[in-house]
């Protein structure tokens, strides 16, 4: 039977950036009767455990879900990652060279709502003057990355040690009369709470499917290089002054002791592939990436490997984040499928948990038919059809509809 102890108003599963970002919501609502609980000894030692983890808008050639939903993204990811934003600016790189052209760019960008100081289309001869690499794209001055592990750590050391617990599996959630009940891998009950957030990544399928809820989330495995060359090599003389995104993704090169540089390249997409084992093959490939945006003579050789970052991404079948509560599962919200944008998309996230508690602090009930963005969110372009494209509803026959959506990305 419960008792008191362990009765709480918010538990949350899964200690990366996603749950990160589920408690910086409840205290903002000054909800501090929670729990946080990981498998792990610690916060971010999954795929979260990540250094550099870029974020810019995306541009897509007209204003699908994903361009719109990022476009108001990157900002939030400013604000609620701010302690930990690093860089000055981000170059991307379109897939095919022969296709950009600055002014086609120019007036997509400005139709989908970008101005100078967001994205600046530059030409392959005003690149090589200001990002050092002779190639077309588009500079985000306000891009940069995030230090994804170092920014869970800081939300975890604010709470109290009552308010977490690690070395803690969820094997079975439950619904019952007095809320949601929580119980470990040898059916221990661990905890009761009026509210549940699943936030542990891959993890929050099977957890899910206990209360009886399929998701299409899959793995997708990621590896993360970190090579080394010398101020004479021919990457000396290529290397970018700012970090590049495109077929790869790169952060500048940091001048280390003599002459060498180290250099941060990625990253791979195994898809269905959950082993966090380092490949020499991943290495070659994201060599041959960033040697094809580079778009200079260079010798394979003189790119040296020295370590990496292997993580297994979520990823949902129609590639977008699966955040908001849960259509008729009382008190169950999910924040997963975070895939390659765990930066952006844990800060909306972030802002539209904080709003969507409010609402229903304000009027004592739980809303699961829709996420509530708020006004502030809303009158950034948030509209109803976009908050409604991440709900949980959209993959649930049934739920909302008797046939799952699919929201194009
Ligand atoms: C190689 C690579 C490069 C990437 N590059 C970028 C990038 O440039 N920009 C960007 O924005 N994003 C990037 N990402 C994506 C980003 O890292 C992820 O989206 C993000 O870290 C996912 O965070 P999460 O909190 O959902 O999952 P995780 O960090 O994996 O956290 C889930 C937590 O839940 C816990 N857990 C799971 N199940 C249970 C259970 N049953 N009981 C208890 N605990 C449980 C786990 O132990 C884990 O701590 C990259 C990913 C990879 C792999």
């Amino acid at each position: 039977m419960p008792s008191s102890k362990n009765s709480y108003d918010a538990v949350v599963i899964g200690a990366g950036i996603a749950g990160s970002a589920i408690v910086k919501s409840l205290k903002n609502n000054q909800i501090s009767n929670f729990l946080v609980i990981d498998k792990a000894l610690g916060p971010a030692t999954q795929t979260s455990a990540h250094g550099e983890a870029l974020c810019h808008p995306y541009i897509g050639r007209g204003a699908s879900r994903l361009q719109r939903l990022t476009f108001i993204a990157f900002n939030e990811a400013k604000a609620v990652w701010a302690a930990n934003w690093c860089g000055s600016g981000v170059f991307h790189l379109p897939r095919n060279q022969d296709g950009f052209d600055k002014n086609i760019m120019s007036e997509r960008l400005l139709a989908q709502g970008f101005n100078s100081e967001m994205a600046n289309p530059l030409t392959a001869s005003e690149a090589k003057e200001k990002i050092g690499i002779a190639a077309g794209g588009t500079f985000f001055p306000e891009g940069g990355w995030v230090n994804l592990q170092q920014a869970c750590q800081d939300v975890f050391e604010e709470l109290l040690p009552e308010q977490k617990s690690w070395a803690t599996e969820v094997k079975s959630i439950h619904q019952s009369k007095d809320g949601w009940q929580i119980y470990g891998s040898a059916n221990q009950h661990i905890a009761t709470s009026k509210r549940l957030f699943l936030a542990g990544g891959l993890g929050v399928k099977n957890l899910a499917k206990t209360a009886g809820i399929e998701l299409p989330l899959k793995p997708v495995r990621g590896q993360l290089s970190r090579f080394t060359f010398s101020k004479d090599s021919s990457w000396g003389e290529a290397k970018p002054k700012v970090a590049l995104s495109g077929k790869a993704y790169c952060l500048p090169p940091q001048k280390m002791a003599d002459d060498q540089y180290e250099w941060v390249v990625g990253s791979t997409y195994d898809e269905e592939v959950d082993d966090l084992s380092v490949w020499p093959d991943s290495h070659d490939e994201n060599r041959a990436l960033i040697k094809e945006m580079l778009n200079h003579e260079l010798v394979d050789a003189e790119l040296k490997p020295i370590g990496a970052f292997v993580g297994i991404r979520c990823v949902a079948s129609d590639r977008l984040p699966i955040m908001g509560p849960v259509l008729n599962q009382p008190g169950l919200y999910i924040l997963t499928s975070l895939g390659s944008r765990g930066v952006m998309w844990s800060a909306l996230a972030s802002q539209m948990f904080t709003e969507h508690l409010a609402e229903e602090l304000h009027h004592s009930a739980f809303f699961d038919t829709r996420f509530f963005a708020g006004a502030r969110l809303a009158a950034a372009g948030l509209t109803a059809d976009l908050a409604g494209a991440l709900l949980a509803a959209r993959f649930l026959a049934g739920a909302s509809n008797s046939k799952p959506i699919f929201p194009s990305a």
